[in-house]
C-alpha cells in the first residue's frame, strides 16, 4: 500500500490535468499515518497548505489538531488526511466540479469516496473506503478555516456540527480499537 501511495504521489507532483496545476506552488497530497483506522478529507488546500505542501497547516491546522485532541486523537498516530483536490484553488475559492473530477483519480486511489456532492452535503456521513485503505470508513468534514470564519457554537452552526462529527469519529475509532 505504501508503495502504491508513493507512486500516486509521484504522479501527482507533475500533474497538470486541470488549471489548478498552473497556479499551485506545491502539491498538497496527504498527512498523517498511511495505514489508518481513520481518514479525514478536506475540500481543498488553502494558502498555507499550498506553501508547505501539507494539508491542514497554519491556524486552521492548529484548530484541527485541537479538535482531534479534544477526543484524544492525533494526526501523527490515528488519521490519514487529504483533500478532494491536491492543488490550491486561487483566492481559496471552492474547487469547481471539473477540477474535482480531474483530481478524482488521486482521491479514488487514496480512498474511494464517490463524487457525491459539496462538502455541506457530504460532511458528517460515513463512506466506505476501498482496498488502498483496507476498506476504511470515511467521513468528510468542514475545513477548519471555515470554522475560524464562523465563530458561533450555537446548535446547527458549523462548529457545533464539527463537534458532532469529531465525537462520531471518535466513537467509530473506539469500535476499531
Ligand atoms: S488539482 Fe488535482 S487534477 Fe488538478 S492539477 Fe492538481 S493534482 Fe492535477
Amino acid at each position: 500500500m505504501y508503495e502504491d501511495l508513493n507512486k500516486i504521489y509521484e504522479k501527482c507532483l507533475n500533474c497538470q490535468k486541470c488549471r489548478l496545476g498552473q497556479t499551485r506552488n506545491n502539491i498538497v497530497f496527504s498527512d498523517g499515518v498511511p495505514n489508518p483506522k481513520l481518514m479525514l478529507i478536506g475540500e481543498a488546500p488553502g494558502f498555507y497548505e499550498d506553501k508547505e505542501g501539507k494539508p491542514f497547516v497554519g491556524k486552521a491546522g492548529q484548530l484541527l489538531d485541537k479538535i482531534f485532541a479534544s477526543v484524544g486523537l492525533t494526526r501523527k498516530r490515528d488519521v490519514y488526511i487529504c483533500n478532494t483536490v491536491k492543488c490550491r484553488p486561487p483566492e481559496n475559492r471552492n474547487p469547481e466540479p471539473a477540477e474535482k473530477e480531474a483530481c478524482w483519480e488521486y482521491l479514488k486511489a487514496q480512498s474511494i469516496l464517490g463524487n457525491v456532492g459539496g462538502i455541506t452535503k457530504i460532511r458528517g456521513k460515513w463512506y466506505k473506503g476501498g482496498d488502498n485503505v483496507y476498506g476504511a470508513k470515511l467521513m468528510p468534514i468542514f475545513h477548519p478555516s471555515y470554522l475560524l470564519r464562523n465563530d458561533s457554537r450555537a446548535k446547527g452552526s458549523p462548529k457545533w456540527l464539527m463537534w458532532q462529527d469529531i465525537q462520531e469519529i471518535k466513537r467509530e475509532y473506539e469500535k476499531l480499537e
